[in-house]
């Protein structure tokens, strides 16, 4: 298999509940000589630093929402990206396009920041033209990205009644698409939007019966796509490859949460096309067909082999 230079690496799969294998929702896209995040969630420099990717070289941060989880990684990206040494210092300003309230989020960061960022200015000198932020709104579904062959489209996607704006996104390159649909309910302009696409990652959330009696679990699942909805709607946009993302998995004390051979179960009710459930660093070659890598972690250096 030779590498495409079209390739989606999932470098957070997981959601608000701290865990050390599923990091914060954040999808790296790398297509021709861009690199791009969509949404920076917890560990998401974690994650670039694993790869050996310089945290200065994210060219555009795309968002899809302002719920925590997808943003808590975002002044790291954009601080950490800014210093020297391995992290590739950033020439120019942190670029943000997202739906209206990203120019809220990155002014409110500058003003949290000032102090760290005056600091840093006058003693290491770094110059404040690459820490400035160039934030981009919009506030309906069209193209918000389009340079050197790659077009980057948003649509609006449905993520609740009050959890607005939230849109999903499709990136197109040399005649392929992948189509990232953010969170949200079972919603008609994923599949609108996913159609033709060669990889479709989309979310997914999942409680057993015994927990769904619970307003708290019964309102979240509310919010998400459950596996025989993602199911409807990888049937409907029959991708080369779909992938799930950002797992909501509820448990409790006494409830175990669903596998992810159930999860498997459940959507193969009504798909049986092509599928794969992410891993954070899982990553998918985008070419004539659509490949995919799991991480294998580097050997330790100096690992004594026992006796
Ligand atoms: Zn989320
Ligand atoms: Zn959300």
């Amino acid at each position: 298999m030779s590498a495409s230079d079209f390739r989606v690496t999932l470098l957070g799969t997981g959601t608000p509940i701290p865990s050390a294998e599923r990091f914060g929702p954040c999808t790296l896209v790398e297509a021709g000589a861009q690199k791009f995040l969509v949404d920076a969630g917890r560990g998401a420099t974690i994650r670039l630093a694993q790869l050996k990717i310089s945290i200065g070289a994210i060219d555009v941060q795309f968002l899809t929402h302002y719920h925590s989880d997808h943003t808590s990684g975002v002044p790291d990206v954009w601080l950490t990206g800014w210093l020297t040494g391995h992290f590739g210092r950033r020439t120019g300003p942190y670029r943000v396009i997202g739906p209206t309230g990203a120019k809220r989020l990155m002014e409110n960061l500058e003003r949290a920041y000032a102090d760290d960022i005056k600091i840093r200015h006058a003693d290491e000198k770094f110059p404040l033209a690459a820490i400035a932020t160039d934030v981009r709104e919009f506030d309906r579904d069209g193209v918000v990205h389009d340079k050197d062959g790659v077009k980057v489209i948003a649509f609006e996607v449905d993520h609740g009644d009050v959890i607005k704006p939230c849109y999903g996104y499709r990136f197109e390159y040399g005649g392929r698409a992948a189509v990232l649909s953010s969170d949200t309910r079972y919603n008609e302009n994923v599949i609108r939007y996913g159609k033709g696409a060669d990889l479709l990652v989309h979310e997914v959330a999942s409680a057993r019966p015994a927990l769904m009696g619970e307003a708290p679990v019964r309102r979240i699942i509310g919010h998400h796509t459950t596996p025989r909805e993602a199911g409807r709607v990888f049937a409907q946009t029959q991708p080369k490859l779909a992938a799930y993302t950002h797992l909501v998995l509820f448990g409790s004390e006494h409830v175990a949460p669903p596998t992810i051979d159930e999860i498997v179960a459940e959507t193969r009710e009504t798909y049986r096309g092509p599928l794969v459930v992410g891993e954070d660093l899982m990553a998918f070659e985008i070419a004539e067909a659509v490949t995919v890598r799991r991480w294998q972690a580097p050997s330790l250096p100096g690992k004594v082999e026992a006796a």
